[in-house]
């Protein structure tokens, strides 16, 4: 499937084929700083159906425990994050599906790091909520 993304301010716009079955939360303690937020919702786009359309982001490099090294890539103006990838040529990009205008359609598949998932992010649905802001 085809997908179009962008960052919040614009600057930064993509476009990549990504399988919709492979759309994955990720409830890792990394995704939880970096997003600010309970977890993050990422698809694994093939290299070489990722492309730049315009922008460039900036590149914060995250070193594993392992010593494993992760490029994280975010728009340096506005700060939305695009994707993260091998910081060598890289043969995938996780892309940040929030940034994706198709992301309606995206539900996702299933997900990882659950053992640090945060017990409250589960089922929000009885939660009172309201249609816009309050
Ligand atoms: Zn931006
Ligand atoms: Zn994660």
């Amino acid at each position: 499937m085809k997908v179009e993304g962008q960052c919040h301010c614009g600057q930064v716009t993509f476009e990549a084929e990504i399988d919709p079955g492979a759309v994955r939360i990720c409830h890792c303690t990394d995704c939880q700083t970096m997003s600010g937020s309970a977890y993050r919702v990422t698809v694994a786009a093939p290299a070489a159906t990722f492309v730049m359309r315009s922008g460039q982001p900036k590149i914060y490099i995250k070193i594993a425990e392992s010593g494993n090294q992760r490029a994280h890539a975010f728009c340096g103006n506005c700060g939305a994050q695009i994707y993260s990838a091998a910081p060598q040529d890289p043969q995938v990009y996780a892309v940040r599906v929030g940034t994706l205008k198709q992301r309606r359609e995206l539900p996702p598949q299933n997900q990882i790091w659950y053992r640090s998932a945060l017990p409250w992010a589960a089922d929000l649905r009885q939660l009172p909520h309201a249609e816009r802001q309050t």
